[in-house]
């Protein structure tokens, strides 16, 4: 088996020629294994960082802390580490520090899974020494060595065999499970960002539904609780709909719908996602969709409330024709008839069916979502009515905008100005 990459191909050959010896390590090899695509190519090699600087002309000093430079090729960019062990691990992470070393088997040895503790020679030939490619074969994710152990040096990793799990459709072996287990709750001394960058990877992967499973009877949510306060066993009561995530294409909407099931209030959801450390973008797009959802939920179930069409139109413009679109892809999804009850099966039972049935066609009814397609602008109802600009300019102009996304009035300029007259 080789991996064709002439760049990748190109470092190996030019560290063996200068006495180094060099491999393919890690996810390539394992995902060359699979026949699955590749997509970064990690390099280990006997080499010092300072001698993998002087071998080829443009390098970047990565992450010289850990042994890792990046060297530009004509094909691309590769990450040529050192040969080496961690030692201390500390506060249940991986250390800042590590050791050089020349053996490559020492190497494979503190990577987490067998399948991840694969190298590949120049030759093609892989080597193997924890079994990578029989596990794989059987369909078997298993640590490294002692399970318990490894969990114990870097909790992330727990997170990792989650993830590795539900995207390769793997079982998890039972020593490396029962490690999980007894090892969840260091799960709370890994930074948010490197949580959330792995839940992400959940979420977007095809399989989303089991790693919410698993993290459920691992543990591992339960112990994320201090920092992102989520009644996250509520998804145990919605199983249809979980399995019904993976239909979502985007990962925004996999992201609402999973939440939508958490049945918390948006702003509950918002500051979650902060807490996660959502990009501010990610937050808004996500909250957004369940902030609609209450809004037309809560029409719905006050005691005179409008119609739907009415309800439907305005959501869209306060929350964003977005924020409308996702919640109708959520909507198709997600299963009408439940035996669930409370104010979510509620709203999948009588409001969802009419939006899934005439929401699209009231959205395509609306001339304007946003003040940028409005007719007019803050200076034309200014000048038109002679007041200075002021915030009074920005209530206005939402009213206006409100009428004319309903249909009450034309979003032509001039009736727009007479309306602005008018409501003066
Ligand atoms: P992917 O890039 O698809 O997430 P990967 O296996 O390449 O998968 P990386 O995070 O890129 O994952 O790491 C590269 C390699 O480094 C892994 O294959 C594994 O050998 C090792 N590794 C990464 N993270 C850890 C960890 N927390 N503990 C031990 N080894 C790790
Ligand atoms: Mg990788």
């Amino acid at each position: 088996m080789k991996i064709k990459d002439t760049g990748a191909e190109a470092v190996l050959a030019k560290l063996t020629e200068a006495g180094y010896e060099a491999y393919l390590v890690g996810g390539c090899v394992r995902d060359a294994v699979l026949h699955k695509p590749i997509k970064d190519i990690d390099i280990a090699t006997s080499a010092r960082p300072e001698q993998v600087i002087q071998i080829f002309p443009r390098t970047v000093p990565t992450g010289l802390q850990h042994g890792t430079v990046t060297v530009l090729m004509p094909e691309g960019t590769y990450e040529v580490t050192t040969f080496r062990k961690e030692e201390a691990y500390e506060g249940f992470r991986r250390p800042a520090a590590v050791a050089y070393i020349s053996d490559l088997n020492e190497d494979l040895k503190r990577r987490d899974f067998t399948m991840n503790a694969m190298a590949m020679a120049l030759n093609g030939e892989v080597l193997d020494p924890f079994g990578g490619q029989a596990d794989l074969v059987a369909g078997i994710l298993r640590c490294v060595g002692n399970a318990e152990e490894r969990f114990g040096e870097d909790a992330l990793r727990m997170l990792r065999c989650i993830r590795f799990a539900s995207t390769y459709g793997l079982e998890i072996e039972s020593s490396t499970w029962q490690a999980l287990l007894s090892h969840a709750h260091l799960l709370r001394h890994i930074a948010m960002e490197r949580v959330r960058s792995e839940l992400q990877r959940m979420v977007e992967g095809p399989a989303p539904a089991r790693a919410v499973r698993l993290l459920l009877a691992s543990g591992l949510l339960a112990h994320l609780k201090t920092q992102l306060p989520l009644p996250f066993e509520a998804w145990l009561a919605w199983d249809d709909a979980l399995d019904a995530v993976s239909a979502l294409e985007h990962q925004h909407d996999r992201w609402a719908m999973l939440i939508t099931l958490l049945e918390v209030p948006a702003d509950t959801v918002r500051a979650a996602l902060q807490a996660l450390t959502f990009s501010r973008a990610d937050g808004t797009a996500v909250a957004g969709v369940l902030a609609l959802r209450e809004a037309v939920a809560a029409q719905a179930e006050a005691p005179d409330p409008a119609p739907l069409e009415r309800v439907w139109k305005l959501g869209a413009v306060r929350r964003g024709e977005a924020a409308a679109r996702a919640l109708l892809r959520l909507l198709r999804e997600l299963p009408q008839e439940t035996e669930k009850r409370g104010e979510l099966a509620r709203f999948l039972q009588t409001v969802a069916p009419a939006l899934v049935r005439r929401g699209e066609t009231w959205l395509k009814e609306v001339p304007c979502f946003s003040l940028k397609e409005l007719a007019i602008s803050g200076q034309d109802v200014a000048e038109a009515l002679g007041r200075q600009p002021g915030p009074w300019m920005g209530v206005l102009l939402q009213e206006l905008l409100e009428r004319a996304a309903l249909g009450e009035i034309p979003n032509e300029r001039e009736a727009l100005i007479h309306a602005a007259q008018a409501a003066k």
